[in-house]
């Protein structure tokens, strides 16, 4: 099998990758539908965690069950599943709490740019459909393995209630889907923050009521211009750095909340800064699982098309040009096709 493998700062090859086999009784083995590029790759991608070893890359996948272990029950081969990027038992107590990403048995998902692969604790991590989508979802169903369950966790971490005044920090297809999840969950007014015409034009499309293309203090200025000198009610930081967070922290209201959902790099706050700002902070990697049900259920009766934030698509053999894309900011997201 052939697939994408990270060797170092921005040198992403297709080449040969070992088979992925059922490696515990837990395991199911997937063909994948498609697959994908996240913004989070590009970390590694650009050097900013050092690979000490050929890497394989990818962690958002959609499929088709290929195979299963003895002690798998409820997934069964040839159905269609969705999962998320740490898989997890699902019936550990932070699992019971929804937040999966915490599971006390978790492990990462790796090597999902490839055409097959392992999803470990395949019970507890993969959510199936009653019958296989048709070929035009699958875009938005891949999209629901991270970026879309990302921005939903962002919307619903910040505390977005109906009629609220939202602030979303980063237009990549996390906070473009932070966007569209705001909007689902009843905001009235979602300012995003975006100096890029074409994300500019997505996030309208996605419910973005105002756009910001200031940064920095300049930007934040902007939002309390917009919001009467007050703040919002609920701002997503969907970056992770410190330009960013501090960004999302000055923007917020009084009382108001800011989730988290960008890899924080090089991230420090001040606490007594903090202190006196009466914000609430939450945030971590988004326990995808736990929204998995609902979104495939927006998808499939047609309320949110995800899959609209993949703007190239690529054979997945040219992974290494899919990333350059990203890297120079020429594309949101790639979607690589398998087969
Ligand atoms: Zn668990």
């Amino acid at each position: 099998m052939q697939g994408a493998v990270l060797h170092g700062p921005r040198d992403v090859r297709y080449e040969d990758r070992a088979e992925p086999t059922i490696v515990e009784p837990t395991d199911a083995l997937i063909s994948l539908s498609a697959t994908c590029i996240c913004g989070s790759d590009l970390w590694p991608y650009r050097g900013f965690n050092p690979v000490t070893a050929p890497a394989p890359m990818g962690h958002e996948y959609c499929g088709i069950v290929e195979d299963v272990g003895r002690d798998v029950r409820s997934i069964r081969r040839g159905q269609f599943v969705v999962g998320s990027f740490f898989a997890s038992d699902n019936t550990c107590p932070h699992c019971h709490a929804g937040f999966q990403t915490s599971c006390q048995h978790r492990q990462p998902v790796v090597g999902a740019q490839a055409p097959r692969l392992r999803v470990p604790l395949a019970d507890g991590t993969l959510v199936p459909t009653d019958d296989v989508p048709h070929a035009d979802v699958v875009p938005s169903m891949l999209a629901l393995s991270d970026v879309m369950g990302t921005g939903w966790f962002a919307a619903d971490a910040a505390n977005v209630r109906p009629g609220a005044t939202v602030v979303v920090v980063g237009d990549g297809a996390v906070g473009l889907l932070a966007a569209l999840s705001a909007k689902q969950l009843g905001a009235a007014r979602i300012i995003v923050m975006s100096r890029h015409d074409s994300r500019q034009r997505l996030a309208r499309e996605f419910g973005a009521t105002d756009i910001v293309a200031e940064r920095g203090d300049e930007g934040v200025e902007r939002i309390k211009e917009l919001t009467r000198g007050v703040g919002a009610d609920s701002v997503l930081e969907c970056v992770g750095t410190q330009e960013s967070m501090m960004q999302a922290i000055s923007s917020t209201r009084p009382g108001g909340s800011v989730a988290y959902v960008g890899v924080p790099h090089g991230v420090s706050l001040d606490g007594a800064d903090l202190f006196f700002r009466h914000v609430r902070l939450f945030g971590g990697p988004a326990p995808v699982r736990r929204y998995l049900p609902r979104l495939i259920d927006l998808v499939l009766n047609g309320t949110i098309n995800p899959g609209k934030v993949f703007d190239l698509t690529l054979p997945l053999a040219s992974v290494a040009e899919g990333y350059r894309a990203m890297d120079e900011r020429r594309a949101i997201k790639t979607m690589l096709r398998v087969a």
